[in-house]
């Protein structure tokens, strides 16, 4: 659920009409719901209640610092996949020991700024992964704490792009290998073993292929254990999926996850870290943009909007699927028409939906695109010289702009000539 509702005729985001925003903003923009956001996180929170667990927002998704504020402040955990990320998680001030550190491409400069820095762990995904890891620990006289990423071959039924435990996916070790690694780990001296990590995918819409997972991961935790490792953090991913449209099955909810977790893992007495991300902020955005022309096509109409792939690419890149209704509130029983909608970038890619079947809408009306919190703003480029799409913070009936739209000027002068060009 979430709270971007229509009121009197009138789409709001909590309290506040969306034709408001896009009166102080301009089109198009992102806005994030507070109240979602925090429920999703609880959801998840309490869905672990049953042990000793910390949910980490996978920043990934959406990365604003108000949302992270919003997040750490309900007591989430992050889950980084770049020193960027880690930055961006303690300057909206998590605490270091709440952030986690993804990635299958760490550099040394990475891991050197968030030992420093303060980490809860890093999940290390390759063997010479582990072996720099070492070295900068010990070159800075620290310990490492780690969990190791495996892949248990498991088929997460969802996008190619978006699956990642596959034996074919770069993610993760074999999990066939896994003993001889943390046999290796355990032997240097800049490492601390303390736990498993794993990672299925993402958009995931059954439990199954979670289930196949963990059950995996809760035999390596006997068989490390009777290695001798202390395996006291099982480090479990995110990636349970939302509905994207309202026809489609519903995903599973984060209860039964969480229930999920206990039957497959829970008897080990570990603490539990979850990763999820879209599930936590899609639901919270919404994209808002305006129709610039309805043109009339051979066989179909064309709305041409002035939000493009630049602003939100995942249709281009995933095909997926967005919601896309008016701000307005059609009237019931209202003929649907059928459009494609496609922004003004000059690639054949830039389209959002075809023939899809809405409300007719005319130039000037606004659309607002559902579930777009996640992997929307974070993805979101200048391309076409298209200045970087604004973000809005609504709580309650209050809203700010939480990332301004850059004037073109300041867009372009963010290129500097070299000294022989000018
Ligand atoms: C992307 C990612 C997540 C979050 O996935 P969602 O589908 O957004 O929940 C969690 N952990 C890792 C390591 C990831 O790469």
């Amino acid at each position: 659920m979430d709270h971007f509702l229509y009121q009197d005729g009138a789409l709001h985001a909590e309290g506040v009409p969306i034709a408001d925003i896009a009166a102080a903003v301009g089109t198009p923009f992102y806005v994030y719901s507070t109240a979602t956001l925090t429920r999703h996180f609880t959801l998840f929170d309490d869905a672990l209640d049953w042990g000793d667990h910390l949910v980490c927002f996978a920043m990934k998704s959406l990365s604003n610092q108000a949302v992270i504020k919003v997040l750490a402040d309900a007591g989430a955990g992050m889950d980084v996949v770049s020193v960027g990320e880690y930055l961006r998680a303690k300057a909206a001030g998590v605490p270091c020991d709440r952030i986690v550190f993804s990635g299958v491409g760490k550099t040394a400069a990475e891991m050197r700024t968030a030992l420093e820095g303060g980490i809860r762990q890093f999940n290390v995904e390759s063997e010479p992964e582990m072996i720099v890891l070492d070295s900068v620990a010990q070159s800075l006289g620290l310990v490492a704490p780690i969990t190791v990423r495996v892949n248990p071959d498991v088929d997460a039924k969802t996008h190619a792009k978006i699956a990642t435990g596959k034996s074919e996916n770069k993610f993760g070790i074999p999990i066939s290998r896994a003993r001889d690694v943390y046999a290796m780990a355990a032997k240097m001296p800049g490492l601390k073993v303390i736990g498993i990590d794993v990672h299925i995918g993402s958009q995931l819409t059954e439990l199954a292929p979670f289930e196949a997972a963990y059950k995996k991961v809760a035999e390596l935790t006997e068989q490390l254990r009777a290695d001798g490792h202390e395996i006291s953090r099982l480090d479990l991913g995110g990636g349970l999926g939302i509905p994207y449209t309202r026809s489609n099955e519903a995903p599973p909810l984060p209860t039964e996850y969480g229930g999920l977790i206990q039957r497959t893992v829970g008897h080990l007495g570990c603490e539990i870290e979850i990763e999820p991300g879209r599930l936590i902020s899609g639901n919270a955005g919404l994209l808002v943009s305006k129709v610039i022309y309805v043109k009339s096509g051979e066989d179909r109409d064309f709305l041409i909007i002035d939000g493009a792939m630049n602003d939100l690419i995942r249709p281009a890149m995933y095909e997926a699927w967005h919601d896309i209704i008016p701000v307005v509130e059609p009237a019931p029983g209202l003929t649907p028409a059928k459009y494609d909608i496609v922004g003004p970038i000059c690639e054949s890619g830039d389209t959002f939906a075809k023939a899809r079947e809405m409300p007719p809408v005319a130039a000037d009306d606004l659309v607002a695109f559902r579930s777009a919190g996640a992997y929307g703003a974070v993805m979101s480029s200048e391309y076409n010289s298209r200045p970087l799409i604004p973000e809005v913070l609504v709580d309650g009936d209050q809203f700010a702009v939480i990332r301004p739209r850059p004037t073109y000027e300041e867009m372009i002068a963010r290129d500097t000539l070299p000294e022989w060009l000018k």
